[in-house]
């Protein structure tokens, strides 16, 4: 949890309003309380006793992504996803979370949704697919990539995350395929749960705990030099929520970057689409890790047919965000999807799992996972 008490973190805040154009909320609802200022003033109010927390009020705290615009653009340092996480556990504490959300985050557990899988691939293919924000289930058996062996010392323990476990468990095979063929021994532990960041970024900071504890068990159970994952959402909550000492935790795109700079990109991905392709940053990777070449070091080798999109815009997505406040999802996600209309794209490639998730269910163009770009998929 935040070092920082909450009043120590809104004292910084100067009402400037620069975090404002940064904010993806209030670039599409355009008011006061939905901005970042708003936000810091409204837990400001409650922390000194001048508001009570009242529903109104609540929402309003919930209807933010926790996605680092408004911090990494704040002149004063005010640290505002630790700021919205000690908020919403405060006054939440796992009790007040509405019920469709608290079912959903009930249901990612690790060992809820290994034994009951079915049941979401099954709704997925019926008219309640849209509503319960479903996407298509690919499926293959990951006990085959599961690495037994603990006495051996690992290159890579890859932790692939809960969106690609569940919905996307070809891309964990694409990814550990890619590392393997750069001579890289990678370690794929069975069991392993979410990070937990989406129960602490909703407030329910108990259930990440016993998430958090169960993966460092997995963790300390394996000998290993990198902890690779392939979500930025994951690679923060272990670098800020985890004590892990001695390991050093990489995004996928960063590991590539700084430990496979030579990887062959496959000259025929770009023959599966017509015209350019261009990259959607996911907000942690870009505003919260700074990582912004690391891909790019590798896109821009496709030469013309890379268009880069340097707008950093949302997709809208933020994990249980979209189901909280679908509408507002909508409205950032169109915003996206018009700034990719407007420059002619075929193609897109992102490296986060939930922003893949989304922008696949709804564009009508291809969209690809970072690790796709790669030679042997
Ligand atoms: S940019 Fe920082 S200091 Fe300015 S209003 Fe936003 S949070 Fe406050
Ligand atoms: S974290 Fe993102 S969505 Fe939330 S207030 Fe800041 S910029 Fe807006």
């Amino acid at each position: 949890m935040a070092e920082k008490s909450l009043a120590e973190i809104t004292r910084l805040c100067a009402d400037c309003g620069t975090c404002q154009s940064a904010c993806p909320v209030y670039g599409v609802e355009l008011s006061e309380p939905n901005s970042p200022r708003g936000k810091v003033n409204l837990i400001k109010a409650v922390d000194d006793g001048r508001l009570k927390v009242n529903r109104r009020n609540r929402s309003l705290l919930y209807q933010c992504l926790v996605c680092g615009g408004c911090e990494s653009s704040c002149p004063n340092g005010v640290e505002f996803n630790s700021l919205m996480i000690s908020y919403r556990n405060l006054v939440s504490g796992g009790r007040k979370i509405p019920w469709l959300k608290k079912m959903l985050l009930f249901f990612y557990q690790g060992h809820v949704l290994r034994r009951a899988l079915w049941l979401p691939r099954l709704l997925a293919r019926t008219p309640l697919k849209k509503k319960l924000f479903l996407p298509s289930f690919q499926s293959i058996d990951l006990k085959m990539l599961v690495s037994r062996e603990r006495e051996k010392v690992y290159d890579v323990l890859l932790f692939p995350g809960c969106v690609l476990t569940y919905f996307y468990p070809k891309k964990i095979a694409g990814i550990k395929n890619v590392l393997e063929k750069q001579g890289l021994t990678v370690a794929f532990p069975p069991k392993l749960q979410c990070c937990g960041f989406p129960y602490l970024s909703q407030g329910w900071s108990d259930k990440f705990a016993s998430l958090a504890r169960k993966n460092r068990e997995i963790f300390t159970a394996y000998k290993f030099k990198y902890l690779v994952v392939p979500c930025s959402t994951g690679v923060l909550a272990f670098k800020k929520y985890y004590d892990l000492p001695g390991r050093e935790v990489l995004e996928l795109s960063e590991f590539m970057f700084k430990h496979c700079p030579e990887a062959k990109i496959d000259p025929n991905f770009v023959r599966e689409f017509q015209g350019p392709f261009t990259y959607h940053d996911p907000c942690h990777n870009l505003k919260s890790l700074k990582l912004q070449k690391e891909a790019r070091h590798f896109l821009e080798q496709f030469g013309e047919r890379f268009r880069d999109d340097d707008s950093g815009l949302c997709c809208g997505f933020g994990g249980i965000f979209k189901v909280g406040f679908p509408a507002t999802s909508k409205k950032i996600l169109n915003k996206k999807t018009a700034k990719l209309n407007e420059s002619s794209v075929g193609a897109v490639v992102t490296s986060c799992p939930g922003c893949y998730m989304q922008l696949k269910e709804s564009l009508p163009i291809p969209v690809y996972f970072f690790s796709d770009i790669f030679k042997n998929r």
